[in-house]
């Protein structure tokens, strides 16, 4: 009877996912500008699914809510945000990674960052887009709100305190993210890593 049962829950389980992967394809074919025949080179994963490294991020988080999220990889050739590997649609509780990025085992810790997003956004729903335009720090506000926010001083220290706690130097931490963001951002991040690394 039990095996019936759970037998059953599986299949609804799938078919439920089959929908969800259906929808997430149609809102990416118009976000990402994609034509029909690219969308079955996007893979849409599970959280159950995905390799060691990115379990071990979710369970740093440490919310069952996450378990809900899906993950997209996204072929290198259809990806828009250049050296920026991955990124969060909150809202739909959906992260997307560049294939190359996602096949490196991501030791700069983006799925911790952008599962962080999905997070913040569960917990305040209402006050996400707010606090994307509020200043982290109003002391270096400028006319741009990324990244001094609200929402990526949660996200990034986030990412940050995963990696120290894996043993990285702030020294690591700063050079890694040098890779990918100008230096006009430098003291953003400094004004967090302040905060992680005491
Ligand atoms: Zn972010």
């Amino acid at each position: 009877m039990n095996f019936e049962k759970n037998f059953m829950q599986n299949i609804e389980k799938e078919r439920n996912n089959r929908v969800k992967e259906v929808e997430i394809k149609k809102h990416l074919k118009d976000y990402l500008e994609l034509e029909e025949g690219d969308l079955a080179s996007l893979e849409v994963l599970q959280t159950e699914k995905l390799p060691a490294q990115y379990q071990e991020q979710l369970k740093f988080l440490n919310d069952q809510r996450l378990k809900d999220v899906q993950v997209v990889v996204v072929p290198d050739k259809l990806w828009h945000k250049g050296k920026q590997p991955s990124e969060s649609h909150a809202s739909r509780q959906m992260v997307l990674f560049n294939q190359k990025y996602f096949e490196t085992q991501d030791d700069s810790a983006w799925a911790c960052h952008e599962f962080a997003h999905c997070q913040k956004y569960l917990d305040q729903p209402d006050d996400y887009e707010k606090q994307m335009q509020t200043p982290a720090f109003p002391e270096i506000a400028s006319e741009y709100n990324y990244p001094n926010n609200q929402v990526e001083l949660f996200t990034f220290s986030k990412q940050f305190e995963f990696l120290k706690q894996k043993g990285l130097s702030r020294n690591e931490v700063m050079t890694m993210i040098a890779e990918q963001y100008d230096e006009e951002h430098f003291v953003f991040f400094n004004k967090v890593l302040d905060k992680i690394y005491t």
